[in-house]
């Protein structure tokens, strides 16, 4: 039988049902990468099952902490959980497009499966994972019956792992755009091109706020994506939008999603980098949207990060007019909101300016946080008044 068995004394973690083992808590290893193996404490007591990964500092991830091999009625029971909790929570009674598995938040580490009207889009990102990649895939077909089934398996961790990128159509035909609504809004989804699986649900609560305090503003939305922000704000009644974004396939969809919300007569964009932007350019803007990708991508990337946050944050600090809103954002699951609260505390400092948190926020229903595993808590938002 495959066995994982830790050094005397590291068992805390996995009593305390935390879904990762690090390679440093591994006394022994007698099994193949990717496959399951049970996880026994030093005296030989079965603490979990899980499938492990000698190329990676996460060498274990936990899919069950009961003395039972995990097997596919037990992968098709999580799924069908997960998918009953975006139900209890009224999930899809705002919007036809949000996520169904949130990899550790719905007790399978590796997985993403997001849901865009009838269609899913399935994100590997583990050896353990890509085993069950066809066994998956016909649990969705059997419990969601989607039109489709898209992989977008391009996610940078999967290199760490010894996966190559994959972007697949697996089941049926995915369209080249998907239109979604999210709470009356509406937006295109390109699934196969976009970035990550072509649309950020986890700031659909965070554009839904925007929306019902713009009314007036003029607003930057940095780091714009698909225009999100930007559409929200608009339908909220703002005065005009600016999206600035390095990346035009994503500004070219942003137009497109202002003018399906008509809101495209007060909308305009600028391809720039937005660390030089804010450096460059005057910001008249009196509401500000700061939503950068993960500047941390692991652990050993803090520190830059931080600077980055720091750097991006003190200049719109000091440039943002008086009587102005900031919604500043960060997505790193390496930073968590006290860190990150630090950094924007020591931007405001720097900028000299009278700085309020009116307003703090994280990510929605559909993105579970484990509480046996504070890293699925990875979304931050601060809404800041600045005099
Ligand atoms: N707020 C968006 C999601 C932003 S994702 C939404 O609600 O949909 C981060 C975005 O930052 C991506 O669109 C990416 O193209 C862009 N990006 C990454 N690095 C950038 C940079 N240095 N300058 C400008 N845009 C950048």
């Amino acid at each position: 039988m495959n066995k994982v068995i830790l050094k005397k004394g590291k068992e805390k973690s996995v009593m305390q049902k935390h879904p990762w083992i690090f390679s440093g808590a591994i006394a022994h290893a007698e099994v193949p990468d990717g496959q399951l193996a049970c996880v026994c404490a030093s005296d030989g007591t079965v603490l979990a099952w899980g499938y492990y990964n000698s190329r990676c500092d996460i060498a274990v991830r936990i899919l069950s902490f009961e003395d039972v091999k995990p097997d596919t009625d037990l992968i098709e029971k999580r799924i069908a959980q997960a998918i009953a909790a975006r139900h209890a929570a009224g999930i899809s009674q705002i919007t036809n497009a949000y996520r169904i598995v949130h990899s550790e938040g719905d007790l399978l580490p590796g997985l993403i499966v997001d849901w865009y009207h009838g269609h899913c889009v399935m994100q590997i990102m583990t050896l353990g994972m890509e085993q069950l990649k066809d066994t998956i895939a016909q649990i969705l077909v059997d419990l969601l019956k989607p039109e489709s089934i898209y992989e977008r398996s391009d996610h940078q961790g999967r290199k760490l792992e010894g996966l190559q990128p994959v972007n697949n159509q697996v089941y049926k035909i995915t369209p080249e755009l998907i239109k979604i609504n999210e709470n009356g809004m509406q937006f295109l989804v390109d699934v196969k091109h976009g970035q990550k699986t072509g649309f950020y649900c986890d700031q659909r609560d965070n554009r839904y706020m925007v929306r019902k305090i713009a009314k007036g503003m003029e607003v930057l939305n940095l780091f714009s994506y698909s225009g999100g922000f930007s559409v929200a704000a608009l339908i909220g009644g703002a005065k005009s939008a600016v999206s600035v974004d390095s990346s035009q396939d994503a500004l070219d969809v942003a137009l497109k999603n202002c003018q399906l919300n008509e809101v495209n007569s007060l909308h305009s964009i600028v391809k720039a980098n937005v660390f030089d932007y804010v450096n460059e350019s005057t910001i008249s803007q009196n509401f500000v949207i700061c939503d950068p990708p993960a500047l941390a991508k692991n652990k050993s990337g803090v520190k830059n990060a931080l600077r980055g946050y720091k750097d991006l944050n003190l200049k719109i600090l000091q440039k943002i007019p008086h009587n102005s809103l900031l919604l500043t954002c960060s997505c790193s699951r390496f930073i968590d909101i006290k860190l990150f609260q630090q950094v924007v505390f020591s931007a405001a400092l720097d900028a000299e300016r009278d700085v309020t948190i009116i307003g703090k926020y994280s990510q929605p229903a559909d993105h579970p946080v484990s509480i046996y595993c504070p890293e699925t808590e990875y979304l931050k938002a601060i809404l800041l008044c600045v005099k």
